[in-house]
């Protein structure tokens, strides 16, 4: 019989149709949530988790992320993305399989200990000189934390001699691209109702995958009925470079390759034109927002309140690690607020509405709204418990301006799948503590390789 777990007493963020409030319980069984607000009759064996003094929501979703890049944080702190990125791409040539399972236990953990339940990974570095299962790599790292995966196989087939920006070791065929691609959803890919891991396509950039591996990739994906993301119009370069050579916006480019559709999310959307937001709103394609990576590399800032506006799906992500040092999802969550706010005024943003992107917000890009992203019966058991009773937070009157506004709280739980994997603030499913050790002895052999190249 399935295990039944209720919290009670927390203040409920349910993000239901109504977007109702409420004080009471609510209660999971097995991996569904099956009461909210009242409480039914319940077994004996039932587990009873304490939520006085916390604030329930459900789990954050990152739609974006780079799970590898926890290995090069700190670097080319002061550069923008084509600098950072020309720095960094000869470091990341020395990546292998063992050390993308370490960076991706580290950062999942720490996605977990901000409150995510769900997030994507964007892998496209696959090195000829250090072959191996990456892919397999990270989504054993997932299972291990516990989080709910959407793992994209990335790729490049751009390199440096075909006038792309990375070196050539560190891109493949495209032949073997698509190759790969097919294998990681034959391999992976989970379909069903409640699964735990799901696989996107996901070439690099307009600035290391051909038009070619553009539009295959689109026809696969659509062929295996999995999702498509890239990045896109993260800066006013990427536009300049497609309107000088690719012929017209950054969108323009890859909807003639197929790019645009309800299963279609990009990554920052920075500088779209009005036309480029309309037809996103049109064709129900999703945008990963990340306001802190945006920031950390000067590239701007989204244009948060008009995609609202026009019905685009909007989530958030941390993006990686070498690009957001804190990987705090809650963080992204109160950075979008802010930053709107910067960019449109006080009225751009609620503090409700930022908690949405992260949470509804996040489904709807990940085409998961009918299971997350809401508290509500037959939905999906992915909740975060945020104790919001201490010295930070007290006094503060209203329990989601304290979440969003306030100093980041600790997780109390952590709940994905109904599976507690977070008490107090500590995972409790991986080691993180090992991973962070294993993560400096894996930079050592970088640095050294990186040297050598
Ligand atoms: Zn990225």
């Amino acid at each position: 019989m399935a295990v039944t777990k209720v919290i009670r007493g927390a203040h409920i963020v349910t993000m239901d149709p109504g977007r109702r409030e409420l004080t009471g319980s609510v209660v999971i069984e097995g991996n569904r949530i099956t009461a909210v607000g009242e409480e039914p009759e319940l077994p004996e064996r039932t587990t009873v988790i304490d939520g006085r003094g916390c604030v329930l929501t459900p789990g954050l979703v990152n739609t974006h992320h780079h799970l590898y890049q926890w290995l090069t944080r700190g670097q080319a702190v002061d550069h923008d993305l084509f600098n950072w990125l020309v720095s960094l791409y000869p470091v990341w040539r020395g990546i292998d399989p063992d050390m993308v399972y370490t960076a991706a236990v580290a950062s999942l953990a720490q996605l977990a200990r901000t409150g995510c339940t769900s997030t994507t990974d964007h892998h496209y570095v696959f090195p000829k000189t250090h072959p191996g299962d990456i892919l397999g790599s990270e989504i054993t790292a997932a299972a291990a934390v516990g989080v709910r995966f959407h793992p994209t196989r990335g790729s490049m087939d751009l390199g440096r001699s075909d006038g792309g920006l990375p070196p050539d070791e560190i891109v493949q065929d495209t032949d073997e691209i698509l190759e790969a691609s097919e294998k990681a959803i034959s391999d992976w890919h989970d379909p069903a109702p409640g699964s735990m891991l799901r696989i996107g396509l996901a070439p690099c950039s307009p600035f290391s995958a051909s038009a070619d591996l553009l539009r295959e990739s689109a026809i696969l994906a659509r062929e295996r009925n999995v999702r498509l993301h890239t990045h896109l119009a993260e800066t006013q370069a990427e536009v300049e470079f497609c309107e000088a050579h690719l012929g017209g916006s950054p969108l323009e480019y890859v909807s003639r390759l197929g790019w645009t559709g309800p299963d279609v999310w990009f990554a920052h959307a920075v500088h779209l034109d009005d036309e480029s937001i309309a037809a996103l709103a049109e064709t129900g394609t999703g945008v990963a927002h990340c306001p802190t990576s945006n920031a950390r590399l000067g590239a701007g800032i989204a244009r948060v309140r008009e995609l609202r506006a026009a019905g685009v799906p909007v989530g958030l992500g941390v993006d990686g690690a070498a690009s957001n040092e804190g990987t705090s999802m809650i963080e992204e969550v109160r950075h979008a607020l802010l930053f709107a706010r910067a960019r449109d005024g006080a009225d751009a943003m609620t503090a409700r509405q930022a908690l949405e992107l992260g949470t509804l917000g996040g489904a709807a890009v990940l085409g998961r709204s009918a299971e997350l992203g809401s508290i509500e019966p037959g939905k999906l058991a992915d909740l975060a418990l945020w104790r919001i009773d201490g010295p930070l937070h007290t006094g503060i009157e209203d329990p989601v301006v304290a979440l969003v506004m306030g100093a980041p709280p600790l997780v109390e739980r952590l709940i994905v799948d109904g599976r507690v994997i977070v008490e107090e603030g500590n995972v409790v499913t991986a080691d993180a503590e090992k991973a962070a050790k294993v993560v400096i002895t894996a930079q050592k052999v970088l640095w050294q390789r990186a040297g050598a190249g």
